[in-house]
C-alpha cells in the first residue's frame, strides 16, 4: 500500500526544477514519515555480517525490509571518509519496502586494507556480487534483479562507476557526486578540495589527500563519469544536485545523457550545501518518489523487459538522407511475430541490425511478413521493393502481406513489374529461391478506418489522420500492450482517441525553434500537415500515454547541407533539430513520460 500525505512546504524547497521531469515534489512519500505496518511473519531487522573484498573484510549491515519480499535492495555507498553515513535515508528507503545495505570500504572506519579509489570501485562490485549469490539473495529476502546503486559526494561516483560497468544494475541515482576524472582540472578547485581533504581523512588508512588527487589524474579519462552517459542512457538515473563544487560536473553529466537521449533521466537541483543539512527531508522525499516511480515505470532496459510485446524502432528519419536515421520504420514485435509499420529506406539493413544487436530474432528479414504503410510518401515506402525482394532472399516462403491505403495495390504491381527480370530469373531451373516462389508475392490490402487487421496475437485498428495525401494511423492491441503510432500529420483528434492511455504513442514532431528557421513555404506545409512540439504536448497531454516516443523530426545535422529549396533564414547548419531542442520544447509544455527516439532504440 503506498499512501501520499500532501506536504505543502516541499512546494516551495524545490526552488530550481532544471530537469526535464519533475518529482512530484508536492507530495512527501508516506514511507519518510510514517512507519510500516507490522509484519508478525515477516518483521524487519538488521542484519549485520562481513563483505570478503580482495583479502579484507568489509564491515556491511543491511536494512532489511519488512514483508515476504523478495526486496529490490539498494547499495549505499559512502562519501569520503564516511561521517555522513545517510542513516536518514536509508531508513526511509527501506520503509518504502527496499533492503539497504551498508558497507565501509577497504581501509576505513577499522576495515583491514590500504584504502584507495580504485580499491573503493572493487569493494563496490564485491558487495553487488555478494548480494547476487542466491544463498545470500534467499537469506535477505532480496532480489537480485533489482539491485540499484544510491550515492552521495564520493559514493556517488562509486555508484555510478559501478551501474555504467554493470549493465545488469537497474538503476543509479548520484547526489552532489564528485566527478573524480575532474578534480584536478582546475587548479583553484583542485587545491580547495586538497586543503579540505587533508583535515577530512583521519578515519582512511594508507592514503594522503595529495596520494587521491594523484591517483584521479592518472585515471582523468576513466574516472570522468560524463564519458559515463553512453553506458547509463538506457537505465534510470537520477541526478540530485546541491550548490557545491560538484555541480557544474553533475550539470555536464546531465547534459551528456540528454544529448544522448537518455530513455529515463531525472535531474533535480535543491539550493542546499553538499550535506543537503537543512534538505534532508527533501532528498529522502526526492529519493523515495524515484524509487517508487522504477516499481511502475516504462524506462527498462530491452533485457529486463518481460512483457511479451516490444517496440523497435528501425528507422526515426524523414527524407533527410541522415546516416545515423533511417527512413521511417518501426516494427512492433509479440512474443516471436513482428508486424512492420512503414518501409522506409534502409529498413532490411535496420531490421537485420536489430535482430543481431538487441537479439530479437523476430526482425530478422525474412520473418517480416505483414507489414502496414501510414501513407504512400516515398520516405516510407522507398524501401519497399527491398522489404518484398530481400525479406525473400533472407528466407520468407510466403507472400508478403501489405495494408495501406488507396494506391498501394499500384504500387505493388509496379514494383513487381518492375523486377520482374530479377524474379524470374531467381525463379528458373538455376534460381536460388525456386523452391519458394511464394515468398516473392505480395497481397497488397487497401484499407479505411477501422479494424483491419486480426490474428491470435494483435489487432490494428486504422483511424484517419490528416497529410499531404491520404494517410492513416494505426492502434496495436496484443495481449499485454496498446501502441498507437501516427506516421506523418497534423494533430488530430483519432490519435487522442486511439491512445486514451495507452502504453506507448509513437508521434511525430518539429521543433518550433527550427521551424521558425524555416522558408515561409516550409512552415506552410507544415503547418498543415505535420505537429509542432507544442502540438504534441497538448496532444499527448490529452491522450496520456504512458510513454511517449518522438520521431520523425525534420533535421539536417551539421554538414548536411539542406536543399536550395528550404534554405535556412541563419546559415546552413541551423536547420539542426538537436535532442536537446526537441527536450527542452518539450519537456517546458509537457509532464509525462517521452524520450526521444533513435534507430534500434527498443520499448
Ligand atoms: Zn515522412
Ligand atoms: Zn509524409
Amino acid at each position: 500500500m503506498k499512501r501520499l500525505i500532501p506536504l505543502a512546504t516541499t512546494l516551495t524547497l524545490f526552488g530550481s526544477w532544471l530537469g526535464p521531469q519533475p518529482l512530484g515534489a508536492q507530495t512527501t512519500p508516506a514511507s519518510v514519515v510514517v512507519d510500516p505496518p507490522m509484519d508478525k511473519q515477516f518483521p524487519p531487522g538488521l542484519a549485520m555480517f562481513t563483505v570478503p573484498s580482495h583479502g579484507a573484510d568489509l564491515d556491511s549491515w543491511l536494512y532489511l525490509a519488512s514483508g515476504a519480499g523478495p526486496h529490490g535492495t539498494v547499495i549505499l555507498p559512502h562519501g569520503l571518509p564516511g561521517y555522513e553515513m545517510s542513516g536518514d535515508l536509508a531508513q526511509s528507503i527501506r520503509r518504502a519496502g527496499w533492503n539497504v545495505l551498508l558497507f565501509h570500504y577497504r581501509g576505513t572506519w577499522g576495515v583491514g586494507g590500504v584504502f584507495s579509489q580504485s580499491s573503493a570501485i572493487e569493494d563496490a562490485a564485491e558487495v553487488v556480487r555478494f548480494l547476487r549469490d542466491p544463498a545470500n539473495a534467499a537469506k535477505y529476502r532480496a532480489d537480485p534483479k533489482r539491485l540499484v546503486l544510491i550515492g552521495h559526494s564520493f559514493g556517488g561516483f562509486i555508484a555510478a562507476y559501478e551501474a555504467s560497468h554493470d549493465p545488469d544494475i537497474k538503476a543509479v541515482a548520484m547526489i552532489a557526486a564528485v566527478n573524480l576524472g575532474r578534480i584536478n582540472a582546475d587548479p583553484k578547485e583542485r587545491e580547495a578540495r586538497l586543503k579540505r581533504w587533508e583535515t577530512q581523512l583521519h578515519p582512511v588508512r594508507g592514503a594522503t589527500a595529495s596520494e587521491l588527487l594523484a591517483e584521479a589524474e592518472r585515471h582523468a579519462k576513466d574516472w570522468d563519469y560524463v564519458q559515463w552517459a553512453e553506458a547509463l542512457r538506457t537505465r534510470p538515473v537520477l541526478l540530485v544536485e546541491a550548490d557545491d563544487q560538484n555541480h557544474a560536473d553533475m550539470e555536464a553529466l546531465a547534459s551528456a545523457l540528454r544529448q544522448k537521449s537518455a530513455l529515463g533521466l531525472e535531474q533535480i537541483a535543491v539550493p542546499t550545501d553538499h550535506s543537503f543539512s537543512d534538505h534532508r527531508i527533501a532528498l529522502q522525499s526526492i529519493v523515495v518518489s524515484w524509487l517508487e516511480k522504477l516499481e511502475t515505470s516504462e524506462i527498462q532496459s530491452p533485457k529486463e523487459r518481460s512483457t511479451r510485446t516490444k517496440v523497435v524502432l528501425l528507422g526515426t528519419g524523414t527524407p533527410v538522407p541522415d546516416p545515423d536515421r533511417s527512413g521511417p520504420a518501426t516494427a512492433i514485435v509479440v512474443d516471436d511475430r513482428a508486424y512492420l509499420i512503414d518501409f522506409g529506406p534502409g529498413v532490411v539493413r535496420r531490421a537485420e541490425a536489430a535482430a543481431l544487436k538487441r537479439e530479437i530474432p523476430a526482425v530478422e528479414p525474412g520473418n517480416l511478413k505483414v507489414a502496414f504503410v501510414t501513407h504512400l510518401h516515398s520516405d516510407h515506402t522507398a524501401g519497399y521493393s527491398d522489404l518484398i525482394l530481400g525479406g525473400w532472399t533472407s528466407g520468407r516462403t510466403v507472400p508478403l502481406e501489405v495494408y495501406g491505403p488507396t494506391g498501394l495495390q499500384s504500387m505493388t504491381e509496379h514494383i513487381l513489374q518492375a523486377y520482374r527480370i530479377d524474379i524470374e530469373t531467381r525463379t528458373n531451373p538455376d534460381g536460388n529461391q525456386r523452391r519458394f516462389p511464394e515468398g516473392s508475392k505480395v497481397n497488397a490490402h487497401e484499407i479505411k478506418s477501422g479494424v483491419i487487421y486480426k490474428d491470435e496475437k494483435v489487432t490494428v485498428t486504422a483511424f484517419a489522420t490528416k497529410h499531404a495525401m491520404e494517410s492513416y494511423g494505426y492502434r496495436f492491441e496484443t495481449p499485454d500492450r496498446t501502441i498507437v503510432i501516427s506516421g506523418d500529420t497534423n494533430p488530430v483528434e483519432e490519435t487522442i482517441k486511439a491512445c486514451n492511455g495507452c502504453d506507448v504513442l509513437i508521434h511525430e514532431a518539429q521543433p518550433l525553434e527550427l521551424l521558425a528557421k524555416m522558408p515561409e513555404s516550409m512552415r506552410a506545409f507544415d503547418a498543415k500537415y505535420h505537429t509542432t512540439t507544442e502540438q504534441l504536448a497538448d496532444l499527448a497531454t490529452k491522450a496520456k500515454p504512458k510513454l511517449l516516443v518522438i520521431y520523425h523530426t525534420v533535421s539536417f545535422p551539421t554538414g548536411i547541407a539542406p536543399p536550395r529549396l528550404i534554405q535556412p533564414k541563419a546559415g546552413a547548419d541551423a536547420l539542426y533539430a538537436s535532442p536537446e531542442m526537441l527536450q527542452k520544447e518539450l519537456s517546458s509544455r509537457y509532464s509525462g513520460h517521452f524520450v526521444i527516439g533513435r534507430d534500434l532504440d527498443v520499448y
